[in-house]
């Protein structure tokens, strides 16, 4: 049923309409035009006011045979950068850019999978539950499109999507994200003429920081610190620092404990750190959460389908755990329960990128299987 040379065809085409985030314009229409032309009813909400997109998220309603409840699939339309005139080599089955682009299979290999279910689901009778495709923008810079769906749009509250590697490990949890600031004040002064009127924020920064842990905190922790900006002059003594960094972890809990950790640590070296006869120093650090985390239970209906859906045609399902975000931690936190595909895509973010075509057939009848076990369950 699934057509392989269909889906390579449209699979290339896709790798061909340059789609940086908020750009997606080009790509998100000729995608809605495919699915209007198949007659199913194609939308885009208005997430673009708040994504800064040239379009909002595109949704396409496939009418179910059987009235059960629906089931979504998500791929997002944005890629990151290099993409510039995409030069596509297709060498001994696997799909390639010639090194001066990203390939761009992160996520057209979904949208690709997705158009063709379209056109099989068309073409022949298969009893299905209504089925909603969500392609999202700005994926890569915040999952934007994601935290700014309107779901009320959306029926279905669980699906799939399809956004990581191994087309035969399902991701079934993903980490929480936070990212934090901190900001510390001092008081300039002359570094050679007077130093003791001056209270040294690089200096205070950099023994909070010190008393910090990071790289893996734990096995399901991890802490970094990616940015320090402070000073102006090398015989001034700054008056301002600041850093920002990130947290992931598994466990909410986990990362509440480590912003305490922050906050107390600041406030431990401000406290005791010397003051000058009219200042003192002061400091102080903001958390922003990213995404939540989730975790899907293996015991979940969810889980099991897919579980099923693999024995079917012949693939050994493995459940892991991811360690970035994806649109899925945003879903799961929206009340729409879902599941990580992987399409075959490898090397992602990076100008060698690859994809077996191989795996992208795979990820197909693997959808298509999906979509036949749940109409069986109704
Ligand atoms: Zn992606």
């Amino acid at each position: 049923m699934i057509d392989p040379d269909r889906l390579a065809l449209e699979f290339q085409t896709l790798l061909n309409i340059e789609s940086p985030s908020k750009k997606e314009g080009k790509l998100a229409y000729y995608v809605a035009t495919i699915f209007e032309a198949l007659g199913y009813k194609c939308f885009f909400d208005r997430s673009s006011e708040n994504t800064g997109s040239e379009v909002g998220n595109l949704i396409v309603k496939i009418p179910g045979t059987l009235p059960s409840n629906p089931i979504f699939f998500c791929a997002h339309l944005d890629t990151v950068g290099p993409c510039e005139n995409p030069k596509i080599i297709f060498d001994k089955g696997i799909y390639r850019s010639d090194g001066k682009t990203i390939l761009g299979a992160d996520d057209k290999s979904g949208i690709a999978v997705l158009i063709e279910i379209g056109k099989v689901l068309k073409e022949n009778v298969i009893p299905h539950p209504p089925i909603e495709f969500i392609f999202t923008t700005c994926e890569e810079i915040g999952l934007l499109g994601a935290k700014y769906l309107d779901y009320n749009l959306i029926d279905a509250k669980e699906g799939f999507v399809l956004d990581s590697e191994n087309p035969v490990e399902v991701i079934n949890a993903a980490p929480a994200s936070y990212q934090f600031e901190i900001e510390v004040k001092g008081k300039s002064a002359h570094a050679g003429l007077e130093p003791e009127k001056g209270i040294n924020a690089i200096h205070i920064l950099s023994q909070i920081l010190a008393g910090l842990s990071f790289g893996r905190i734990d096995e399901e922790t991890t802490m970094n610190v990616g940015i320090i900006k402070g000073g102006n002059y090398v015989n001034i003594v700054p008056d301002y620092a600041s850093s920002k960094g990130e947290m992931r972890s598994h466990s909410e809990e986990k990362l509440l404990n480590l912003q305490n950790l922050i906050q107390n640590q600041l406030d431990k070296v401000i406290s005791s750190y010397p003051k000058t006869e009219d200042a003192l120093p002061s400091g102080k650090v903001k958390f922003e959460k990213i995404f939540k985390a989730f975790n899907i239970s293996l015991d979940d209906p969810l889980c099991k389908v897919v579980q099923k859906a693999g024995e079917k045609i012949g693939l050994n399902i493995t459940f892991k755990r991811r360690e970035g975000g994806s649109d899925a931690n945003v879903f799961n936190e929206n009340g729409l329960k879902c599941l990580i595909l992987g399409t075959g895509m490898q090397k992602v973010h990076t100008t060698e990128e690859f994809i077996r075509l191989r795996d992208l057939i795979i990820t197909a009848n693997f959808v298509l299987e999906i979509i036949k076990i749940k109409g069986e369950m109704v």
